[in-house]
């Protein structure tokens, strides 16, 4: 059975059940507030024709009374007896069917009625009726059948309302998850292109959340795989080349098998050893160089020790560190790619400069977001040369970069960490005048 209509029937299921145990309660409610009306109304009406009986005995005469009485007796079917001042029965009116009478019980009120003029006793009136009499009247019927119908018109009118309540929250709760579901399976593809709604519920916002982090991070994985294989690659061809052209003009004895020669190839072959082990270090599963590990650290502690850490490097490079680091700024993210990103920064930092120099690291922070400035006066940057210094293998040809051994690969690795972990990176700089480098991640 699907999610939706799984939730749907159980949605349902509850809401019939309330909708019963509401209905028996209001039922019961009902009839004893009904009962209790139906006897208070049938007291009443035994009143008023106590009321009646005397004024129509005092006012009109005893045969008058009689056919009332009898009529009444008739039409309610109840008993009616009317005794004197003696105790003695003058007239009696069997309204009750002897049938009724063996059905239930059988009950008598008696009231007595008094001369208007002189307030003195005159006798009693005994009203007899079934006890349960009440149930079967006109009214009684009336009032049940009232009552049910618009029971049963709120019953079936909660339970379609009911339904469809259930149809729609069953959506709400249901339409994420198999959202996040097809995620699921188009990530298990291959395919990290997900296009993930926020969810009103929680829990459900924190599945997504991990989902897209999931995706982005295998997404990630893939690509510096991917890039990785291609620049051992490139990397490869130029040992591999040189060694080549080496043993040729050996072989062709241009050049002597000497120790000097011997020493250039045997360089050659270790730094083809080392490339070798780099790329079985990129395509070994637990290689940490792409996995991402988030979790909430102090960042304001990671600044303080990375800086520490470079300190040597700096004093004898005569380079002065300043920093304006908030304390306790707490971040949700990937400490070892962070302490990664800003080594980067900061040995660029160091090689642009030289000697001499000043870095000032700040680290600030708003709601949104937080803010990591890596700033040095060192060379800086042509205006030209900026857009391209994040691409792969791309280094500023100069005579500085000669003698600094990168690969052009920092900055290119800097960023793509920096957008796995939902920040950005900017740069501002100005040739001859220093860099700033940006980090802006979310909170
Ligand atoms: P590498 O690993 O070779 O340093 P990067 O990708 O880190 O390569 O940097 C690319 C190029 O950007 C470098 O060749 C360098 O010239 C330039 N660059 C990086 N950081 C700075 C900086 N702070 N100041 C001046 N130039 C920089």
């Amino acid at each position: 059975m699907s999610l939706r209509n799984k939730l749907i029937q159980n949605f349902t299921l509850a809401i019939l059940l309330s909708i019963l145990v509401f209905s028996v309660s209001i039922s019961v409610f009902i009839n004893k507030t009904m009962t209790s009306y139906l006897i208070n109304d049938r007291n009443a009406e035994f009143e008023k024709i106590k009321t009646e009986f005397e004024e129509i005995f005092w006012n009109r005469g005893e045969q008058e009374v009689r056919a009332r009485l009898e009529q009444y007796s008739k039409e309610e079917n109840v008993y009616i007896e009317i005794f004197n001042m003696k105790n003695e029965s003058i007239a009696k009116f069997e309204g009750i069917d002897d049938n009724l009478k063996n059905q239930g019980k059988f009950v008598t009120k008696s009231y007595s009625f008094y001369s208007p003029q002189t307030n003195e006793y005159f006798g009693y009136l005994l009203i007899g009726y079934m006890e349960d009499s009440y149930q079967t009247s006109k009214q009684a019927n009336e009032l049940r059948e009232n009552t049910v119908d618009s029971i049963l018109i709120t019953l079936l009118i909660s339970c379609f309302m009911g339904f469809l309540i259930s149809v729609v929250f069953s959506r709400t709760i249901s339409k994420p998850i198999l959202e996040i579901s097809k995620a699921a399976e188009s990530i298990k593809d291959g395919d990290y292109s997900i296009d993930l709604k926020d969810s009103e519920i929680n829990e459900l916002n924190e599945l997504t959340n991990n989902i897209r982090f999931l995706s982005k991070n295998l997404e990630m994985q893939e690509k510096l795989r991917i890039q990785y294989a291609q620049d051992i690659s490139h990397e490869l061809r130029t040992p591999l080349t040189n060694l080549g052209l080496h043993l040729e003009a050996m072989k062709d004895g241009i050049i002597d098998a000497d120790d000097d020669t011997i020493n250039i190839l045997l360089g050659e072959v270790r730094r083809l050893n080392g490339l070798v082990d780099n790329l079985k270090k990129t395509f070994d599963d637990n290689s940490e160089f792409v996995k991402f590990h988030k979790e909430k650290f102090n960042l304001s502690k990671l600044l303080n020790t990375i800086n520490e850490s470079l300190s040597p490097r700096l004093i004898n490079n005569n380079i002065k560190l300043t920093t304006d680091i908030k304390d306790d700024v707490i971040i949700n993210s990937d400490s070892d790619k962070i302490t990664q990103i800003m080594y980067n920064l900061i040995t660029n930092a160091i090689k642009a400069i030289g000697k001499d120099g000043n870095i000032n690291i700040t680290l600030k922070e708003d709601k949104k977001n937080i803010y990591i400035d890596v700033k040095d006066d060192g060379v800086g940057i042509e205006k030209e040369k900026i857009p391209y210094i994040f691409d792969r293998f791309y280094r500023i040809d100069d005579a500085r970069n000669t003698k600094t051994n990168g690969h052009g690969l920092g900055l290119s690795i800097t960023k793509t960490f920096t957008e796995a972990l939902d920040g950005r990176i900017k740069v501002k700089s100005k040739l001859g005048s220093g860099s700033t480098f940006s980090l802006i991640f979310q909170k």
